[in-house]
């Protein structure tokens, strides 16, 4: 690759999993996986082998799947033989593959967790790049909590894990801890001191913890770095990792500055950023630099009257650019099935007859609800049909009734396949709640809600709610999302949604817990 040539990879499925309550299942991470292909990235970091059974599946199901599409598929090991070894077994079905293996430097590291002196880091380093070789040609080594470990020291360890033939060197602040010129700082220290640099590409993999990632990770650029380690949304432990969209565009937005390019093609990151959003049911806030609802929302008279006038005096990216669907206003009950089908495709689905006619269908009964139809909106009705277990359960309907001084109380209709309709009611601490507990006397799950949030899907008081419910049943986590005018209804269907899922696939759902360190 050209020396102004940036490698994204993208760890999204590995340390975006070790996000609080973002595990996810095989199914799910090779969804995505398609969608980081799709995106450009140039290595997707599949997961941790060793972690679990369900982390081994995975990474072995990518290898097998993806690993001769383009990107190099790449699997997490500490320095300990059985870990490589996994690791090693799980790529081997991929063509292009990278082993990444880990082992912490700093001195709070070696003294409190490893109990290791200088040496024997060096030792066990050198012999499990060493090792990671014979399972494949393309190593990364990370010295763990880079940015707290001693300059001479990390020096050493990064020249001589080059020398065992690491062919990337990554150098993560995986604690959050460094400053933009400190890092600079580090990474022109590496590069200047470092004798066999020119064999190995500099990575960053930087966290968030003081909302310095995105600029810790340019900064490295700036010094010399050619690969950033990067998720979408920003997902990842604590506060997060580096965001793949924010780095993206920056270099892309400050092409002037940096003089460097991605492989990403950059319209489809709301897409991607949907559904990682979708599936970790993680909400992106409002507010977030290019993926949020806000993105390219210009408020202020001025500054629109501007925009008006010439788009650049305000605005530094096109939203077409990102993909951007936020509150675009396309489509009202006239537009018809041709714009439709268009729209549907520039938003990144790709739909069968049959869903596409049930979907539109869906389209004109919103357009009776709400004037204005805007991207989210269509999204949401895509979201609402395509989903991935097929429900047993179906909503025939529903009532509530609640109010100041009485006690809130809900009946609720279900059919489920072939037999007849089943009624229930229940009564709860509000209209919400009492639907949830007639849901589950029906159903007879044993379910708890761990999250339920609700949000407005564009602007105005006829906007879409969207509703999101995270539940446990049977030791795993299910999410249900569904939208509608009338956020009751939106939230019944999304909490019927995870019992259906519960239901369908009593072994297949998430760990509590992702199984990492
Ligand atoms: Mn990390």
């Amino acid at each position: 690759m050209s020396s102004d040539r940036v490698i994204i990879f993208d760890t999204t499925l590995r340390d975006g999993e070790q996000s609080p309550g973002c595990s996810m299942n095989t199914a799910e991470k090779l969804e995505i996986a398609a969608a980081l292909i799709e995106l450009g990235v140039d290595v997707i970091e599949a997961g941790f082998p060793i972690a679990s059974p369900g982390d081994f599946e995975a990474v072995q199901t990518i290898a097998r799947q993806f690993g001769d599409r383009g990107p190099k598929i790449c699997g997490l090991a500490r320095c300990r033989d059985e870990d490589i070894d996994r690791a090693g077994a799980a790529l081997a079905e991929a063509k292009n593959r990278r082993l990444h293996v880990f082992l912490a430097t700093s001195s709070i590291h070696r003294q409190f967790k490893l109990k290791m002196e200088k040496p024997e880091i060096i030792q066990r380093a050198v012999e499990s790049v060493a090792r990671a070789k014979t399972f494949c040609d393309d190593i990364e080594f990370s010295p763990e909590d880079a940015a707290r470990t001693e300059l001479d020291f990390l020096t050493e360890v990064v020249e001589k894990a080059i020398e065992a033939g690491a062919t990337t060197v990554n150098i993560p602040d995986t604690v959050g801890y460094a400053t933009p010129s400190h890092y600079f700082k580090v990474i022109s220290h590496l590069k200047n001191n470092v004798r066999n640099i020119d064999r190995a590409v500099i990575s960053t993999h930087c966290h968030d913890d003081l909302g310095l990632g995105v600029a810790n990770s340019l900064a490295a650029l700036e010094a010399g770095a050619r690969q950033v380690e990067c998720t979408i949304n920003g997902l990842g432990e604590r506060a997060g990792n580096a965001a793949l969209e924010e780095i993206v565009m920056a270099l892309r937005t400050r092409q002037d500055y940096y003089h460097l390019t991605t492989g990403i093609n950059t319209k489809r990151l709301c897409a991607v950023s949907r559904l990682v959003s979708k599936i970790t049911g993680m909400i992106v806030q409002r507010n977030k630099a290019i993926v949020g609802q806000n993105a390219f929302a210009h408020e202020a008279g001025i500054h629109q009257h501007g925009m008006l006038q010439e788009r650049t005096t305000y605005e530094i990216m096109r939203p077409e650019d990102v993909g951007f669907t936020g509150s675009n206003l396309v489509l009202g009950k006239h537009s018809g099935r041709h714009a439709f089908r268009d729209r549907i495709v520039n938003l990144g689905y790709d739909l069968d007859e049959k869903t596409f006619a049930t979907i539109f269908d869906d389209f004109i009964a919103l357009c009776d609800k709400k004037k204005n139809v805007y991207d989210a909106d269509i999204a949401a009705l895509v979201e609402n049909r395509v989903v991935e277990a097929p429900d047993r359960w179906k909503l025939v309907s529903y009532h509530t009734s609640a109010g100041t001084g009485n006690i809130p109380m809900a009946t609720v209709q279900l059919q489920e396949d072939g037999k007849p309709p089943v009624c229930d009611a229940a009564i709860g601490d509000g209209p919400v709640d009492a639907v949830f507990n007639a849901l589950d006397r029906i159903t007879g799950i044993d379910a708890k809600l761990q999250n339920y949030q609700v949000r407005s899907l564009t602007v105005g008081k006829e906007a879409q709610g969207e509703a999101l419910v995270e539940i446990v049943a049977h030791d795993q986590v299910f999410h249900g999302k569904a939208a509608s005018t009338d956020v009751i209804e939106a939230s019944a269907h999304a909490y019927l949604r995870a019992l259906n899922k519960a239901a369908a696939s009593p072994h297949t759902g998430r760990p509590l817990h992702a199984q990492h360190e």
